[in-house]
């Protein structure tokens, strides 16, 4: 039953992207079936995985045996392969999966997998680029783009933050963003308070229009 499989997630192909997702899952506790056709991948994973198989995941019969139309989340790590990468996640569309992740390798790949009905789809080559683009042009540790316009960003407090308690600064009425989150030099992130003070080595999580977080960080 679906309800089984509820908290599961099932990998297909277990290539760098697929693998280290695999990987990520079964250390913070999620059951992972991983599905690889090649033999040498498959031994790799073997007991580092809940459950690893060899089979080629384009042929829907072999996914049901699996039970892979009974996961209620899917991921496609298959890239090179557009084909197989475009099949495979159509018969996941097919089963119903509520959620479905896929990589895409170019923009037409990602194109083909929005279009027959993949939810998240991910590039994460060209991604990183445009994330890495944003951590060079600005003075920010971290760039989670939320939206096209919307952005999450971790940075140091710029110099005309610091050292007033928050509540006084105004910050969201004067510059549009919310300063949310703050972590001290070896020490844990906390919620920022009315009366929190921020100083040069902390660093701080801001949200709000990525034109706005990006000035703010850029401030001097
Ligand atoms: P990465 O760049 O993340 O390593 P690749 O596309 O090179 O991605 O690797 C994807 C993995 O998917 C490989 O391990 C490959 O064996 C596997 N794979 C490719 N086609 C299929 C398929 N039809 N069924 C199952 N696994 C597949």
């Amino acid at each position: 039953s679906r309800n089984a499989m509820a908290n599961a997630v099932v990998v297909i192909g277990l290539g760098r992207f697929g693998g280290a997702l695999a990987t990520e899952l079964m250390r913070n506790g999620t059951d992972v079936l991983g599905v690889d056709m090649d033999e040498t991948v498959v031994q790799r994973f073997n007991g580092k995985l809940t459950s690893v198989v060899r089979a080629d995941a384009t042929d829907e019969d072999v996914l049901r045996e699996l039970s892979v139309d009974e996961f209620d989340r899917a991921v496609v790590g298959i890239g090179s392969d557009i084909q197989a990468s475009i099949l495979a996640a159509s018969r996941l569309v097919k089963f119903g999966c509520p959620a479905i992740w896929a990589k895409a390798i170019t923009e037409p790949h990602a194109e083909i997998l929005t279009q027959i009905g993949v939810q998240h789809v991910v590039n994460p080559e060209s991604d990183m680029g445009t994330r890495a683009a944003h951590l060079i042009q600005h003075r920010i540790l971290d760039f989670v783009p939320i939206d096209a316009d919307y952005a999450l960003v971790r940075c140091t407090p710029p110099e005309p933050i610091q050292q007033r308690p928050m509540d006084l600064l105004n910050v969201r009425r004067r510059l549009g963003v919310s300063v949310v989150a703050v972590c001290r030099p070896g020490g844990q992130w906390e919620p920022i308070e009315p009366g929190t003070m921020l100083y040069d080595d902390d660093q701080i999580l801001v949200t709000g229009p990525t034109a706005k977080v990006e000035h703010f960080s850029n401030l001097t």
